[in-house]
């Protein structure tokens, strides 16, 4: 069986971590390389995002240094989903199983080897999962699992407690290239490729410097594009809610039209303003939601390229 690995890590402003990353990576693949689990081509391949500072030299200068590091430089940043999607959709040519990670070292080096023991079993994805959060904030914990809850609620299926640490066949990297869309959450597409797979447990550490790029705006916007670049579910809800409205709406007319044969005059302006309020709030939100998806439309029929490669580093 051929078993090329690569280890495809996207980058952005990573100067203070790459020359620890790489050192653990480096090790990693050539203790795999003598068990005789990987073959002699795996590589560790870097994806510069478009950094502000210094992390495509140091990329380069690895390179120069070990021919086990590759490079891959995008002409300007692109945001981690399409920068580990140039990643993969690079390593693939030349790799059997490729493995995403992140920079910072929060995704344990050591789970690399029940990965590649898994694909050996014939495991085409296999998913990263994070045994526990004890080392992240109470507060990036909090706001991170209800990511999952809140994603999993509105329809947006996902693996909960993985990100983007996994294992991926060649073959399953070629399903995935079929995917075309713009508005990209990998999380959500892998699982739609179906094969088999697998999950592997890990501690997920924290950041080994440097300071987090995702966060809690960024967050939320990831969130809102997984959500709606998967699911219809916002839409039907929003059609639920107004049919929900116009039924209130109908029973307090009743119950109007009844005072009035009744004569009990109606004295009650905060009512009336309250309700003009909800309901207006509601029909804005109700567009935004709609205009959300349009502008999704927007983006998808243009088709623009997701990630443009300035810069390719490999040796064979
Ligand atoms: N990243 C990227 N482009 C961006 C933002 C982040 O390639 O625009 C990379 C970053 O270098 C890291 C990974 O995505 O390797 C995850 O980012 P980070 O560790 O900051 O996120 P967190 O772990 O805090 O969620
Ligand atoms: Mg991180």
């Amino acid at each position: 069986m051929s078993n090329t690995l690569y280890i495809v890590v996207p980058c952005y402003n990573e100067e203070q971590v790459l020359p620890e990353t790489s050192k653990q990576l480096e090790a990693k693949l050539n203790r795999l390389m003598e068990a005789g689990k990987i073959s002699k081509q795996s590589r560790v391949m870097f994806v510069n995002d478009g950094s502000k500072d210094k992390t495509w030299e140091i990329i380069a200068r690895l390179h120069a240094e070990n021919p086990i590091f590759a490079g891959v430089n995008l002409t300007r940043n692109r945001g981690h989903q399409n920068a580990l999607l140039a990643g993969l959709m690079t390593a693939k040519e030349y790799a059997d199983m490729v493995i995403s990670m992140d920079a910072d070292l929060q995704d344990d080096v050591d789970a690399v080897d029940a990965m590649v023991e898994k694909y050996s079993n014939g495991c085409d994805i296999v998913y990263g999962v994070r045994s526990s959060r004890k080392k992240d904030t109470f507060f990036k914990r909090v706001t991170a699992e209800g990511f999952y809850r809140v994603m999993n609620l509105w329809g947006a299926e996902t693996v909960f407690n993985h990100a983007d640490y996994r294992l991926m066949s060649k073959r399953a990297l070629d399903g995935l290239a079929e995917f075309k869309e713009v508005n990209l959450f990998l999380r959500g597409i892998v699982p739609m490729l179906g094969y088999t797979t697998a999950t592997v447990e890990y501690e997920r550490g924290e950041r080994f410097a440097g300071e987090s790029k995702y966060p809690l705006g960024k967050m939320l916007a990831f969130a809102m594009e997984g959500i709606t670049s998967l699911s219809t579910k916002p839409l039907k809800w929003i059609t639920l809610l107004g049919f929900l409205i116009f039924a209130v709406s109908i029973v307090l007319l009743i119950s109007f039209i009844a005072r009035w044969a009744l004569d009990m005059t109606v004295v009650g302006w905060a009512s009336v303003i309250c309700s003009v309020w909800a309901i207006g709030g509601l029909i804005l939100l109700s567009i935004g939601v709609v205009g959300e998806y349009i502008g999704k439309i927007y983006l998808e029929t243009k088709g623009r390229p997701r990630f443009q490669i300035q810069d390719v580093l490999l040796k064979r």
